[in-house]
């Protein structure tokens, strides 16, 4: 059966590398395509976007879910957040990807979000996802004797700093270590004229150009380093993971599945 999928994110590069990525799979149809209120993309073909002339739809400022099976949402908070309300009213699942909540809009979505099946990261990608895994061996092996550092680049247009993917390896390095991120997390040294924090995890940050995203956790120990470095090369990575999602978690109780659940690693 084929899945119904609504996309928001018209304008964004994410919503539109989604469009392209559920326009292309055999089992899946774009029937939605919405951008916010007032975008000069509202009422226009959506087949330039998605690049296929068979797309009928035209972009939308509504989100109609009618006709949809599944919601795919990387926006913003705000606009995930009245997504999410629509979504839960109506029993619809939804995948999202935006990143950047604080803990109150993080509390909100996670309670809004409770009758229906949902699939929330901050990183879509496969690599990614076997990453915290093998960040969490490696954790538990050498993480007691090593210095940990984070270092995150990305694109110049992104607003969220350190990544959400960072505070999502930094949470398995310090979980497989039995601490919480919050306790030993390190985002600023300028304020402090001081050695390193034993047991410290640093987040270093670079925003330039056009870089889709890399990531890079360094454990140095006495006499050796060892670094584990995903980069993504298009956006097809986060969009191919998200509409894997989908199909996952589509027909699922209501309940809220991880990308570790998604590709079994769980
Ligand atoms: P972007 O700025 O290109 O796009 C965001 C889009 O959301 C904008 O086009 C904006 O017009 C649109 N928007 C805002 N309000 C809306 C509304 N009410 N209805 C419909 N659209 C609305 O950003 P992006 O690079 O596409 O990233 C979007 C989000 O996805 C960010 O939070 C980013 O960090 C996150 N992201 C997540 C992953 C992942 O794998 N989870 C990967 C890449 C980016």
């Amino acid at each position: 059966m084929t899945l119904r999928v609504a996309v928001t994110g018209a304008s964004g590069r994410m919503g539109q590398a989604v469009a392209r990525a559920v326009a292309a799979e055999p089992d899946t149809e774009l029937v939605s395509l919405v951008a916010r209120p007032g975008s000069s993309l509202v009422g226009t073909s959506a087949a330039s976007i998605v690049g296929d002339k068979r797309c009928a739809i035209a972009v939308s400022d509504t989100l109609d879910l009618q006709s949809t099976d599944i919601v795919i949402d990387f926006t913003l908070p705000e606009s995930s957040l009245v997504t999410a309300s629509a979504c839960a009213a109506a029993g619809i699942p939804i995948v999202i990807g935006t990143t950047g909540f604080t803990a109150a809009e993080q509390a909100e979505l996670e309670s809004t979000l409770a009758p229906v099946a949902r699939c929330q990261a901050a990183n879509f990608s496969m690599g990614v996802n076997l990453a915290y895994r093998l960040l969490s061996l490696a954790a538990k092996v050498m993480g007691a004797e090593s210095d940990i550092e984070i270092h995150e680049a990305h694109h110049k247009h992104k607003i969220d700093a350190p990544s959400g993917t960072a505070l999502a390896m930094g949470r398995a390095v310090a979980d497989a270590m039995g601490h919480s991120l919050d306790d030993i997390a390190r985002y600023d040294r300028s304020a402090k004229r001081e050695v390193r924090d034993p047991g410290s995890i640093g987040f270093s940050v670079t925003r330039a150009g056009e870089i889709v995203g890399e990531h890079t956790v360094l454990f140095a120990s006495e006499g050796e380093q060892l670094e584990i470095t995903h980069k993504a090369g298009s956006r097809d990575a986060f969009a191919n993971g998200a509409v894997r999602a989908a199909k996952f978690i589509a027909s699922k109780p209501a309940g809220a599945y991880t990308m570790a659940d998604v590709l079994g690693l769980s």
